[in-house]
């Protein structure tokens, strides 16, 4: 499915495959998670895109090819293709080992071709190998929402580990780290669209402690927060929910501008940072995290045929956890 043009509804097409480079490896898609990004993309959120361009960065998918320096896979091997499709690996970020923040990195499903198709080349070094316990669908959305969960929580972490944690949004990925804290023995408090009674009781079924509206404040002061939904107008509410010496990590690749908002709500050392894409060994630490937890991800799949009807759902905010395109090769 091709995006032309930003507002333009996808369109089925066929391209001509693409040749597979000698550090690349050609992947028949099994599943493709749909995420928030793509509804950035597709609405024109994001700078320069690939145009026209096959969206999708959460791709699960066997490799059919191998170009001829690839030994890391084998063909018919299980991977997964994240968003960072590509990094250059002699800039000032690389050579940080801060990947993520390349400014010659590419990216699946916006400026590299994605997984809304029967298949895609990817770069051999940015494929993960997925732990046999999950399902291709199951393991869809870890590879971008899982990922980025897991990165937001490493910042919210960086200095003290948190033990009470609100999630802003309680979509594909809270809900898959909502799991994690709670495996971990931490307080999951989750913040939801006001009013939205089936968003609270799916938090309180993975194990929160709290679940209330986005607007409401927590009944005892957070060591973190993540904004997941991408509500500018959430981040003062968030500062004024964590503790002093407290962190509010903002998830999204694209928010609404955050409104001005007194002082005082960043004193006493609170910190508001955000998290950016991710690395590989963000992948290689996460995946068997996630195995060894057994996060269940809560899945409805479509055909690929369907992904305009899948990005209008999730615009609507009508999933429950995670939409996964399945499609040409089952
Ligand atoms: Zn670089
Ligand atoms: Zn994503």
């Amino acid at each position: 499915m091709l995006l032309d043009a930003p507002g333009a509804p996808l369109r089925a097409a066929d391209l001509e495959p693409p040749a597979v480079g000698s550090t690349q490896v050609r992947i028949r898609v099994r599943a493709c998670g749909v995420c928030r990004t793509d509804l950035h993309l597709v609405d024109g959120e994001l700078p320069e895109p690939m145009l026209p361009v096959i969206p999708g960065h959460e791709v699960i998918g066997a490799v059919e090819e191998r170009g001829r320096e690839v030994t890391a896979l084998e063909v018919g091997e299980r991977v997964g293709v994240p968003w960072l499709g590509f990094t250059c690996g002699a800039c000032d970020a690389c050579l940080r080992k801060q990947e993520n923040l390349c400014p010659n990195a590419k990216f699946t499903g916006y400026t590299l071709h994605g997984g809304y198709a029967g298949e895609l080349v990817a770069e051999a070094r940015y494929c993960f190998r997925i732990p046999d316990v999950f399902e291709d669908s199951e393991a869809a959305p870890l590879m971008c929402a899982g990922l980025i969960g897991y990165r937001a929580l490493s910042i919210a972490d960086a200095e003290q580990r948190g033990e009470r944690v609100g999630l802003y949004g309680f979509g594909a990925a809270a809900h898959i780290l909502a799991q994690l804290l709670v495996h971990q023995g931490r307080d999951v408090f989750a913040f939801v669209r006001p009013g939205d009674a089936a968003a609270k009781a799916f938090a309180r079924s993975l194990g929160a402690r709290w679940a209330g509206d986005a607007t409401e404040t927590p009944p005892v002061a957070l060591d973190s927060a993540i904004l997941f939904a991408p509500v500018g107008a959430l981040v003062p509410q968030a500062l004024a929910a964590v503790r002093p010496g407290g962190r509010v990590v903002c998830g999204g690749i694209h928010m609404s501008d955050i409104p001005s908002f007194p002082y005082r709500l960043l004193w006493q050392e609170r910190q508001l940072v955000s998290v950016a894409n991710l690395t590989r060994k963000d992948g290689d630490d996460f995946l068997p995290l996630a195995a060894k937890t057994r996060i269940r991800t809560a899945v409805t799949t479509l055909p690929l045929s369907e992904a305009n009807q899948a990005l209008t759902r999730l615009r609507n905010g009508e999933v429950q956890g995670a939409l996964v395109l399945q499609g040409l090769h089952l």
